[in-house]
């Protein structure tokens, strides 16, 4: 049986592993740290659980395919519901705007809070249907660095369709054309966060990801956020999956164009195939640093990262749902400090993410489990606990603002997670959350391919390489290497 090593266990080094096993390798994973999952985690103190990363999910079907393809049926280990209400947003003038999951309804609301019209709305979300059309199976699915990927028929639509994706203007450029309300226009420039990017210099192609909540829908599962990881690794388990915990590989040997074996902190494993999960930066600097390392992975812009507060708070909002967003004034100059300066905007956009609001035993009766996150620049020698202290003043002025109550009296439990933190973890470079940012027009052509032309059963997954950072194209990335692996 020929063996298959994989080089952690984030999502996406664990769908590849379930993925490989069902094609008849004896796959092994092999994790630095003593839990699966990477930034998919979670945390708990003081009856309250958090998850620790993600919290937005969407596009359920890569996840329950996994099943699918082991024989078995996703929904006796994974569950989850369709969210109604996809976020509500809070502006500084007291705006607030409640985004249904029902895009008539959610049309209707923009054209009684805004100056823009419901027609607009359903103009903007249906091209944003079209771009997702267009793409997908070139983008998402495929890899990009093959050419047999480009000699189909879809390729040759998306190619003649390409002048009306808006890969030549910003996001921002699209969306100001597209509604008059900066609030609506805060509002679509926000999905650029979504892969860590910024939407005055992402190209407006970036629109797609709009489709992803209001086309396809946000979802929660039950259990939260991690039992997506919890539920695939017992499926990985049952199907015969090998996990390896506590050992950081070190080292990935290789015999001219081949790559032999795979050695960690305690022991040596050979392989026939390796496939890396860890960030490509990682990969090429600590673990195969004889490799040819491709320009673009120096070259490209590293995604924003985030600051996180897990507050267990002492009450229950009704004016807060599962996902929040109370907005900045000035966007551009959020941007500006996250992107250009490197530094915390005084006045960020905070998220707000509370799964108690339907899962009950997240917190304790009458409370609330508060994920609390602003964007913040990845690492570049920043005074984190500095900035951290000021961010945290400054997010509790806001959110007791916005819902007329002192919050930092009614904290009951306190954590919190910087990008070095982040880094730490993960060995994701720079603490970015998703890899590159997509802050160029071609960035998706220039993230790093799911292969190694050097080693030729050297395949890389995750969020540092294509198709792209968060749940979905991460479990997508393991899709590709399953077709590219003969
Ligand atoms: C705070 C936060 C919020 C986010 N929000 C969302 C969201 O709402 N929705 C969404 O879809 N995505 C979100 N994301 C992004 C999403 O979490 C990631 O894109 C995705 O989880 C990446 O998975 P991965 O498998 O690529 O890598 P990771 O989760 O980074 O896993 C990599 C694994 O490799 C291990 N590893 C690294 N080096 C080695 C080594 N040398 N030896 C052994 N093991 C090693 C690490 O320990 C880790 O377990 C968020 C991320 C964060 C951090």
């Amino acid at each position: 049986m020929k063996k298959a090593i994989i080089i952690g266990s984030g999502i996406a080094g664990i769908a590849a592993a379930i993925r490989l096993q069902n094609k008849g390798y004896r796959v092994q994973v092999l994790e630095k740290n003593s839990y699966p999952g990477g930034k998919l985690t979670q945390l708990s103190g003081n009856g309250f659980r958090f998850d620790a990363g993600p919290s937005l999910f969407t596009m359920p079907h890569l996840v329950t395919e996994l099943f699918e393809l082991s024989g078995k049926k996703a929904s006796n280990y994974f569950n989850y519901e369709q969210l109604d209400v996809i976020c509500n947003y809070f502006y500084e003038d007291g705006t607030r705007i409640s985004a249904s999951a029902d895009i008539a309804v959610f049309a209707d609301e923009i054209e009684r809070k805004t100056t823009d019209t419901a027609e607009k709305v359903k103009k903007h979300l249906n091209k944003s249907k079209f771009i997702y059309g267009v793409t997908k199976e070139q983008f998402l699915e495929k890899s990009l660095h093959k050419i047999n990927s480009f000699l189909s028929l879809s390729t040759l639509v998306a190619v003649i369709k390409l002048p009306f994706l808006n890969i030549f203007s910003s996001m921002n450029q699209v969306n100001e054309k597209a509604f008059t309300d900066t609030k609506t226009i805060r509002l679509f420039n926000r999905y650029a966060t979504y892969n860590g990017s910024n939407p005055y210099k992402a190209p407006g192609i970036l629109n797609i990801i709009p489709h992803l909540e209001f086309g396809l829908g946000a979802y929660l599962p039950k259990g939260g956020m991690h039992s997506i990881t919890n539920s695939l690794v017992t499926l990985a388990k049952e199907i015969g999956v090998e996990f390896h915990f506590n050992q950081e590989v070190t080292a990935i040997e290789t015999t001219n164009n081949l790559v032999k074996s795979v050695t960690t902190t305690s022991d040596k494993f050979l392989a026939d195939v390796v496939v890396c999960n860890a960030d490509i930066h990682t990969v090429y600097e600590k673990l195969i640093p004889s490799a040819k390392k491709l320009k673009e992975v120096d070259k490209q812009e590293r995604s924003s990262s985030a600051l996180i507060f897990y507050w267990g708070i002492d009450k229950e909002f009704p004016a807060l749902d599962v996902h929040n967003i109370m907005f900045t004034e000035d966007y551009k100059t959020e941007f500006d400090h996250i992107f250009e300066s490197k530094t915390i905007y005084e006045d960020p956009t905070i998220y707000i993410n509370i799964t108690s609001k339907h899962i009950k035993e997240d917190a304790p009766e009458g409370k609330e489990n508060w994920f609390v996150m602003i964007n913040v620049p990845s690492v570049y020698g920043q005074d984190w606990d500095c900035m951290v202290a000021d961010a945290r003043k400054n997010i509790l002025r806001k959110i007791s603002k916005n819902l007329g109550v002192a919050i930092e009296s009614l904290i009951l439990f306190e954590e919190h997670l910087t990008p070095q933190l982040i880094q730490d973890k993960t060995y994701s470079f720079k603490g970015s959350l998703y890899g590159t940012s997509s802050n160029s027009r071609f960035a998706a052509f220039f993230r790093h391919k799911n292969f190694s032309s050097q080693y030729k059963n050297l395949y890389f997954v995750g969020g540092s390489v294509h198709p792209g950072g968060g749940i979905p194209l991460a479990l997508s990335s393991a899709k590709i290497i399953e077709q590219l692996i003969k």
